[in-house]
């Protein structure tokens, strides 16, 4: 199970996505400063600075896009790094923006070089040079553009080059929720699905859902469907453990990448220090994912730290594989 949607799940989730900064539930500082300035910009009638989201998949960036688009009462165009391979793909998406419109550009870490570097332009001046031609007889054509917001997401901002990050006037972090906050998207959720959810059901489901909304929706799509087939139809306490256990969902909620990593890192590797190159090959992924999708959540729950000579199991993660931890060290 990882934090990624699947196209099935996207559509379940578009039923339950929160449509104004109201319903938006957590991010309690994001959500502050993005009201103020989509306030300030519709007093002054002009769209607001260019907006870059970051952090973990399923955290909410592609509805907090959304959520920018409603309040200001403006249509919303997507679009993503890896569907823009040529200038001219942007340019075609730029150049068809609409006065104000909200343009949310997933991935935009992964987005080709000369696109990225005729955005800078676009996102400053509203501007986009055409060339025509190679070579010395090249000529450049300006293109005027209707002023827009950028809304660009990544899964982390370090990702980006300086001048494309430069460009954003206004950035927030996504971070993992914590668990009361996923309690209450969850009963937001069962209330829209119609499921009943008792509160310590809530509280369980969201101890599991690894700091994610999005993990938080899928769960209680489980347990709901055990409730009906297995129980009563209400989602308590005790429905909730009995469904995750034969889910298999972790105690503390780790998806299928996280266990990998920190199985290797403890029983490969005997707790660390090893180095993240060496840790993501021998769970057969990218280290870009491994450090933006996992280890950020293996932090947060305490289970893995960095050191200088890498990455090190902590005695909590050694005690949730079900082994002592070592004597010596931190693991
Ligand atoms: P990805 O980068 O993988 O597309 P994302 O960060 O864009 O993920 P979303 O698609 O916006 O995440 O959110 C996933 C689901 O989680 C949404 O359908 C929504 O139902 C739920 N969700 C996310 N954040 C919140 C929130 N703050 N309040 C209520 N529901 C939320």
């Amino acid at each position: 199970v990882s934090a990624a949607a699947t196209p099935e799940e996207r559509a379940f989730e578009a039923g339950l996505r929160p449509r104004t900064l109201s319903e938006f539930v957590g991010q309690r500082k994001v959500r502050e400063q993005l009201s103020i300035m989509l306030e300030g910009a519709q007093g002054r009638g002009r769209p607001p600075d260019h907006v870059l989201l970051s952090g973990p998949p399923g955290l909410g960036k592609t509805s907090l896009a959304m959520i920018i688009a409603e309040e200001l009462g403006v249509p919303l165009r997507m679009t993503s790094g890896p569907a823009i391979e040529r200038a001219g793909d942007l340019v075609a998406i730029l150049t068809a923006l609409t006065p104000g419109e909200v343009l949310f550009l997933d991935e935009i870490h992964r987005i080709a070089r000369p696109a990225e570097e005729l955005l800078y332009a676009a996102m400053e001046d509203f501007r986009v040079d055409v060339v025509l031609g190679k070579g010395p007889g090249a000529t450049a054509i300006p293109l005027d553009l209707a002023p827009f917001t950028l809304v660009g997401a990544t899964t982390r901002s370090g990702l980006l080059t300086g001048p494309l990050r430069d460009r954003f006037g206004f950035t927030a972090h996504m971070d993992f929720y914590g668990a009361d906050e996923l309690a209450l998207v969850l009963a937001r959720s069962a209330r829209l699905l119609g499921v009943r959810l008792t509160d310590d059901g809530a509280a369980e489901v969201a101890g599991r859902s690894r700091g994610t909304p999005r993990i938080a929706n899928r769960l209680l799509r489980r347990v709901r469907d055990y409730a009906e087939v297995r129980a009563d139809g209400v989602v308590s306490r005790e429905v909730a453990q009995a469904a995750l256990r034969i889910y298999d969902v972790d105690g503390l909620g780790l998806d299928r990448l996280d266990r990998a990593v920190l199985d290797a890192l403890v029983r490969r590797f005997g707790g660390g220090p090893v180095g993240l190159g060496t840790l993501a090959v021998s769970v057969g992924e990218e280290a870009e994912t491994v450090e933006d999708v996992s280890e950020p959540f293996l932090l947060r729950a305490g289970l893995l730290v960095r050191t200088a000579r890498g990455r090190v199991a902590t005695p909590a993660a050694f005690t949730h594989l079900g082994l002592e931890p070592l004597a010596d060290g931190l693991g």
